[in-house]
């Protein structure tokens, strides 16, 4: 296929850019959407098809962003946009239960042995505050264990030394989050069950839960040592806390039942996100039958949304869902392993030092010459040189997540020629991050 080279000026997406700035706090409706970390302008996009999206300016790039994960089949896959036009010709909202979110439940329950019950709501935000809210309510207790790097959402409680855009920009907290909302909040280095052991001996009985991401994706991908994830699960039980396994990002993507379909350590409550919406907004937690019981309308901890279970968000997740069968979990360990392969060679043949981290099919990289295993050693890489990398690939029609603390996503629709434009951009790439 021709190589494509695009000038660094984007001047359609510059000037909505503009517009947009004028009406919308820093012309994004999310942070790192902005390309504050790396520069230059955020391409407006306007279309999708399989692996490529089309910005405003007409240009067309291999997508290794997947709209943050949930587009694992790639763009305007025709069975999700076939389910969503039938479901929107049906109505679009009812505020009643309806079938499309029994059926969903009822996929998520047959995939995830944990989940003996799931509640639908509408963003991985609203499931680890609704978790979160469960784990107090049951437990009686206040205190929440979280990890430095893990991002679980804009939850007020737990905007605490988060992960991605909170990595982006840098911050350690956020304003607007006051002491009394993250007092309880107790963070620790990932990765370090003896800290997490030490909280436990000093907060006895006080804590209610610790919240990790399965595998981290949201300060680059730092997956769990051997046995870290099934250390909080014992040091949880001896303490009467719950373990809540945040998989919004690895649900449904690494594996059919997620990262606990990979590493088998039994949570008590789960999250999820992304993937089980199919480009829409469809999120949920859920977990053991006894901890479930306390939610309203049967338990008191109250949790509720207008939008949940909406017919159109379900019916896209489970049109994606029901296509996500073994072959196309081989697809995606297949194009990831080959993508894998492509950039560690051509960061290798220019000698720049680096770590390819992987968890299942996700991987990002880090410049670096260490093992990455917590938040501090990935703030510590050299992301002057991603920001080199991100624009040359760009510039050649690959759109890579604009910050050096994300994970990249690739879809199954990723194809031959997809593939063969990211191996001709990447030792461009590579020659300027050296
Ligand atoms: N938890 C994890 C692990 C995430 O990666 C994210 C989003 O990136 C969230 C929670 C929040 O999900 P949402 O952006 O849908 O609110």
């Amino acid at each position: 296929m021709a190589c494509v080279s695009y000038p660094y000026e984007a001047p359609v997406s510059q000037s909505l850019y503009d517009r947009a700035a004028v009406v919308t706090p820093g012309g994004v409706n999310s942070p790192v959407r902005a390309f504050h970390a790396v520069g230059g302008t955020p391409r407006f996009m306007v279309s999708g098809t399989g692996p490529y999206l089309t910005d405003a300016d007409g240009r067309e790039y291999v997508d290794l962003v997947c709209s943050w994960g949930p587009m694992i089949l790639g763009h305007a896959h025709p069975a999700v946009t076939e389910a969503v036009q039938a479901a929107v010709a049906r109505g679009t909202s009812f505020g009643t239960p309806g079938q499309g979110e029994v059926e969903l439940a009822e996929e998520i329950v047959a995939r995830v042995a944990p989940v003996d019950q799931v509640r639908l709501v509408s963003s991985g935000t609203e499931a680890t505050m609704s978790a979160i809210r469960l784990a107090r309510g049951f437990t009686g207790r206040a205190k929440v264990v979280k990890f430095a790097g893990c991002y679980h959402g804009h939850v007020d409680a737990l905007l605490a030394a988060a992960g991605s855009g909170v990595a982006t920009f840098g911050l350690p907290d956020t304003p607007g989050v006051t002491g009394a909302q993250a007092g309880d909040t107790l963070v620790l280095p990932y990765n370090d069950l003896e800290a997490v052991a030490a909280a436990f001996a000093a907060h006895p009985d006080e804590i209610a839960c610790v919240i990790t991401e399965a595998s981290p994706g949201n300060m680059g991908v730092v997956p769990p040592r051997e046995g870290f994830n099934a250390g909080l699960k014992e040091l949880c039980e001896r303490h009467g806390a719950l373990y809540i396994s945040d998989e919004v990002m690895t649900g449904f993507r690494v594996s059919r039942a997620g990262w606990y379909g990979l590493d088998g350590v039994v949570p008590d409550l789960m999250t999820f996100g992304k993937v089980m919406g199919g480009g829409f907004p469809a999120a949920a937690f859920g977990g053991r039958a006894d901890v479930m019981a306390h939610l309203a309308p049967a338990g008191p901890v109250y949790q509720a949304g207008t939008l949940s279970g909406n017919p159109i968000a379900t019916a896209a997740g489970l049109a994606q869902l029901r296509l996500l069968d073994d072959a196309a979990y081989e697809r995606l360990d297949a194009v990831s392993a080959e993508v894998r392969s492509l950039v560690t060679e051509a960061l290798a043949k220019e000698g720049v030092a680096h770590r390819l981290q992987r968890a299942g099919n996700m991987f990002s990289v880090f410049f670096t010459d260490e093992d990455v295993v917590d938040y501090a050693a990935a703030r510590r890489q050299e992301s002057f040189r991603f920001t080199a990398f991100f624009h040359e690939m760009l510039s050649r029609g690959v759109y890579l997540p604009p910050s050096a603390f994300e994970a990249w996503f690739v879809s199954t629709a990723l194809d031959e020629r997809a593939v063969e434009r990211i191996a001709d951009a990447l030792p461009h790439a590579a020659r300027a991050a050296a």
